[in-house]
């Protein structure tokens, strides 16, 4: 019953802890934000959390698919805006996991509300979630710049390379210029590739984007093929368990990093 998109809205949550809006972000496209916002709604849900996925991602949406709700979506975030239907009848409920939901983004970039309208549909449906988790597009164009006005908090999602820690520097000061708290989340890191010298390690990437680290996601394949297939990650691969370690952080757990060579 509580999968129920219709449901929701009947449950006003009494605690005052939750209800909090993330974004996601990255300065660079491609390095996984709408990945990480998927597992780590999918690992939210697993410690019993509801979630709301807003894909503010217009033109360029991929939430639906990576849910496994595309092709099923009847409504999204622009006929909200335009008056055609109610918030709640744009929201779907993910078919894989239990208390995960999305409302897709626009079909163009054009269908695109304004920064105030977005910060006003997230905040108001954070009341019926434990959290909110804005998909953002990359870069500070205006997609970033409406998605972001919904979110009083976010995250940044690095690779492990000085071209998009640098980025991710970039972006922390921007967020820092309008008091944003960001932590950070390096996705597609290769243990291997760190341990023989090849490639900067953790620290560096933390260094040079000078946020706090959130958690770390290794390459793996199966993370592509979830993605592909809009399924979420089997329950044991390592990527599944580094969003449990970062989802555990998320609700306030501390969770030591993983060894390099157990990832
Ligand atoms: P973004 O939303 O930042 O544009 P995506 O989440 O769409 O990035 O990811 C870009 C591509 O990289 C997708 O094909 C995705 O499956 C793949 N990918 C993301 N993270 C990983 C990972 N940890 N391991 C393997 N492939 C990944
Ligand atoms: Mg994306």
């Amino acid at each position: 019953e509580r999968t129920s998109p219709q449901s929701f809205l009947k449950k006003p949550h009494a605690d005052a802890h939750i209800g909090k809006v993330f974004g996601v972000v990255s300065g660079k496209g491609g390095t996984g934000k709408s990945t990480v916002c998927a597992g780590l709604a999918y690992a939210l849900a697993r410690l019993g959390k509801r979630i709301l996925l807003i894909d503010g991602d217009a033109g360029l949406r991929s939430l639906d698919l990576m849910l496994g709700v595309g092709g099923n979506t009847v409504y999204d975030m622009a006929d909200v805006f335009a008056g055609r239907c109610e918030p709640v009848k744009a929201i779907y409920a993910s078919p894989v996991s239990q208390n995960v939901f999305v409302m897709p983004a626009p079909l163009a970039l054009d269908q695109l509300c304004s920064p105030q309208q977005l910060h006003r549909l997230a905040k108001g449906l954070s009341r019926y979630f434990d959290v909110v988790i804005v998909d953002c597009p990359a870069g500070v164009g205006r997609g970033f710049e409406t998605a972001i006005a919904a979110a009083p908090e976010a995250l940044v999602v690095c690779t492990p390379d000085m071209v998009c820690a640098r980025d991710a520097r970039l972006l922390s000061d921007i967020l820092a210029e309008r008091s944003i708290p960001a932590r950070l989340i390096i996705n597609r890191l290769r243990p291997r590739k760190i341990m023989d010298g090849s490639m900067p390690d953790i620290d560096r990437i933390i260094d040079e984007s000078a946020l706090q680290l959130m958690g770390v996601i290794p390459e793996d394949e199966t993370v592509a093929v979830a993605n592909a297939n809009g399924r979420p990650l089997p329950l044991y691969c390592n990527a599944a368990l580094c969003f449990s370690n970062i989802a555990r952080r998320f609700v306030g757990e501390s969770v030591p990093l993983a060894p390099l060579e157990k990832m």
